[in-house]
């Protein structure tokens, strides 16, 4: 029998009691660290929040250490983003979870079936559409009052705290949604156009009216095989990028190829789930990752970012949430 097993057995047995004493906060996994710090956000100290997949990790095909179905044996709400990205870890976790341990899927809940994009990396016949829906504030928002209501339903006497705490996030996400819109003016129209690597930028695209060129990244999370190189510098020389964007959590030599061959600029540094700087300082948080990447889009496509640059990403909660390191 495999540890695994072991663990959903006895669990099996003490289903139903309360798994939680009074006093005790509630205790919540979930998957990348932008939803551990929305959800640490939300939580305003009456959660501890474990994030399970490690920072810098690719959170596409993470499969989790056998050390997580710990915490899921122990966890009282499970929260992953769903539409198909975590599907190894939701695995484990409705087999190691307690019976009555809801997991609750953030992306899936706030994004209706019709509204799902397929794409380049996210091809629809693979059945898998593109996951990055934490990218876009206002979806963001949306992944706060999912948690608010969820944390709300298991822990009443904390309603208050929840309401508040996810009333200063959704102000935080919206300032950051009126930052992008003002500081995105500094660039025309058609120079809101994003080349990335990896492909997190679709629905911010899609409500803050850029473009996605495309990313250079192929479906099975690879380098791009030479003859796709090729159609690449093709692509970036028709369509005249000026700028590639690349990703910390994917570093490549591909984007300097493609550079060296177009012309065009690359800049490696953005992050679809990787926060800046370490925990415990205020710019590693959701917030912060989003401010750093759409400030780092703006400036090198040649725009001015003030209102991005002094936006205050310090958010509550932050002591609650442990990144997988
Ligand atoms: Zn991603």
């Amino acid at each position: 029998m495999t540890a695994t097993a072991a663990v959903s057995l006895a669990l099996g047995g003490c289903s139903g009691e309360p798994a939680r004493k009074d006093g005790e906060k509630l205790r919540v996994v979930t998957t990348v660290a932008p939803l551990t710090s929305i959800i640490a956000s939300v939580g305003g100290g009456r959660i501890e929040v474990d994030g399970l997949v490690p920072e810098g990790v690719n959170s596409h095909t993470f499969e989790p250490p056998p050390s997580a179905s710990r915490s899921f044996a122990n966890a009282d709400v499970i929260f992953i983003n769903g539409l198909k990205l975590e599907d190894p870890t939701r695995e484990l976790a409705d087999r190691t979870k307690r019976s009555d341990v809801a997991v609750v899927e953030l992306g899936t809940s706030a994004l209706p079936e019709p509204d799902y994009i397929f794409d380049f990396s996210f091809p629809k016949e693979d059945g898998k559409p593109n996951p990055h829906l934490w990218t876009d504030p206002t979806y963001a928002v949306k992944y706060a009052e999912k948690v608010r209501d969820v944390l709300t339903g298991l822990d009443p006497d904390g309603a208050t705290v929840y309401r508040e705490s996810t009333a200063t996030f959704v102000a935080q996400a919206n300032a950051l949604t009126e930052a992008i819109r003002a500081d995105q003016e500094s660039l025309p129209a058609d120079q809101r156009e994003l080349l990335t690597y990896h492909d997190a930028y679709a629905y911010f695209a899609r409500t803050f009216g850029w473009r996605v060129v495309g990313a250079i990244q192929p479906r099975n999370f690879e380098d791009p095989t030479p003859r796709e190189i090729v159609g690449l510098i093709d692509q970036v020389r028709r369509e005249e990028v000026k700028v590639i964007f690349g990703s910390e959590v994917f570093p490549s030599r591909v984007l300097e190829q493609i550079g060296k061959a177009t012309g065009a600029r690359y800049v490696d540094v953005l992050r679809d789930d990787d926060l800046p700087g370490k925990p415990g300082e205020p710019e590693h948080s959701w917030l912060g990752l989003m401010r750093f990447d759409y400030l780092t889009m703006i400036e090198a496509l040649g725009g001015s970012a003030p209102r991005l640059r002094t936006l205050d990403v310090n958010q509550a909660g932050a002591d609650h949430a442990r990144y997988a390191q």
